[in-house]
């Protein structure tokens, strides 16, 4: 596979005034034409240190793509450092300058000398042109390898790349476009999830996988320079894992849930509480949910529990409202309330504090049912209130999924 480096530029990334959002834009274009990004990073505005790492980078990768540090100031100066690590001179373009010139001159202003800098070219090199800025910008050819200078301007950068840069490159690197697959695996844990999976894909090569693990789910990202090796890769961890998987691609969890409830002509209502309505704002966020959305009750206290949703109140009091009782009287209750065939609850304790519930943080109770009868689950989850939150709803959510398909969810707990 071709192999890429970025190199973002500037004092102001390193510390913190400025996310680097140049490499992630340019880190997902690259990746979609078959680069392996081996490497990224971020140099601050000195001569040496940018000199020394873009000797590195070349050391490792095909490509180098550095943005920033080609504007007009002294702090500017990637045109110096890379042409140190080339051992090559700085040219200045009489045409270029006088482009530059003619730009100040229709804004009714005066170039300064050091934005003629902006004319300086590493000798060998091409110009990219700049459409939106001062700034042009280069394309330069290295024993093979190649190396992109892009203006830091976001805006500025995304337009070079796109209309000069990504052209040059699918001609000068011609196929290859990587293929790419991804799986999204809820309720199982990730070292699970790694296992079956290199279980499955052994033999594959040249497929590369990464795991990401998310709140209650793992994704799985298959790609490799052939199609037909991320298809079969793709096949095999869905026969390993079928029955867990919750989306694939641009799918979404809860798409996927309101297709399957739209198939059989089912209803689903919501009984939330520390989710406090992420549940229901999920399975909303899909168009034309409300042909089997039916609605869902955010019932925090006590006493709403009881009232809107009818559990018995010796129950909360004797065993707190984070347990598989509370968690399925809730689902018959919003179940009943809204006619739903399909009820779904989650009660837990979020954190950071116990308030008066017996169970420590992090446990959530969930339950799910149809005509055919309730299932109860309870975790614990690790992490802050956010996370227990985020890992609770999603987990609600793929439950839902499982029980809709009649994937058993025996050993789930
Ligand atoms: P200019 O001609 O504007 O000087 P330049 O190539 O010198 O362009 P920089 O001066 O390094 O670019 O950056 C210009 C601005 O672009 C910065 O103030 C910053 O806000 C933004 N920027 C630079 N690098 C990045 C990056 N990697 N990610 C996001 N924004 C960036
Ligand atoms: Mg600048």
């Amino acid at each position: 596979m071709k192999e890429c480096a970025l190199l973002a530029v500037g004092d102001e990334l390193l510390d913190g005034r400025v996310t680097d959002t140049n490499s992630d834009f340019i880190s997902s274009r690259l990746q979609s034409l078959g680069w392996r990004i081996v490497l990224r990073a971020a140099v601050g505005d000195e001569l040496r240190t940018l000199a020394d790492t873009v000797s590195f980078a070349l050391r490792v990768s095909d490509l180098l793509v550095v943005t920033g540090g080609l504007g007009p100031t002294r702090d500017d100066l990637t045109r110096e450092a890379v042409a140190s690590a080339l051992g090559r001179e700085l040219e200045r373009d009489p045409e270029v300058e006088q482009r530059l010139r003619s730009f100040f001159d229709a804004m009714g202003r005066e170039m300064s000398p050091s934005n003629a800098r902006q004319a300086d070219r590493v000798r060998g090199a091409e110009w990219l042109q700049a459409r939106l800025g001062t700034a042009p910008g280069q394309w330069i050819e290295e024993g093979g390898r190649v190396i992109v200078l892009l203006p830091g301007v976001p805006r500025e950068m995304r337009d070079m790349l796109d209309n000069d840069v990504i052209p040059r490159l699918k001609e000068r690197y011609p196929g290859g476009e990587a293929s790419t697959a991804v799986l999204l695996v809820a309720a199982r844990p990730e070292s699970e999830v790694g296992e079956r999976v290199s279980e499955v894909l052994a033999g594959l090569e040249g497929l590369k996988v990464s795991y990401r693990a998310l709140t209650g789910q793992v994704e799985v990202r298959l790609s490799a320079a052939e199609a037909g090796l991320v298809e079969e890769g793709r096949k095999r961890v869905r026969g390993a894992l079928g029955d867990w998987v919750v989306a694939e691609g641009e799918e979404s969890l809860e798409g996927n849930l309101g297709r399957e409830l739209r198939e059989r002509g089912m209803t689903l209502a919501v009984a939330e509480s520390c989710t406090g309505g992420m549940v229901g704002e999920r399975i909303t966020r899909v168009p034309g949910s409300s042909d089997y959305f039916r609605g869902g009750v955010v019932a925090y206290s006590y006493k709403a529990k009881e009232e809107l949703l009818g559990v018995d109140a010796g129950l909360l009091l004797e065993r707190g409202a984070v347990n598989e009782e509370v968690a399925a009287a809730f689902r018959s209750g919003v179940r009943e309330k809204l006619g739903a065939d399909l009820g779904l609850s989650v009660t837990g304790v979020a954190g950071p504090g116990q308030g008066v519930e017996r169970e420590p943080v992090g446990t959530v109770a969930l339950a799910v049912a149809d005509g055919n009868g309730v299932s109860t689950f309870k975790y614990r989850l690790p992490g802050n209130r956010e996370m227990v939150r985020m890992f609770a709803a999603n987990i609600a959510l793929a439950l839902a999924y499982f029980r809709v398909r009649g994937v058993s969810t025996q050993n789930l707990r």
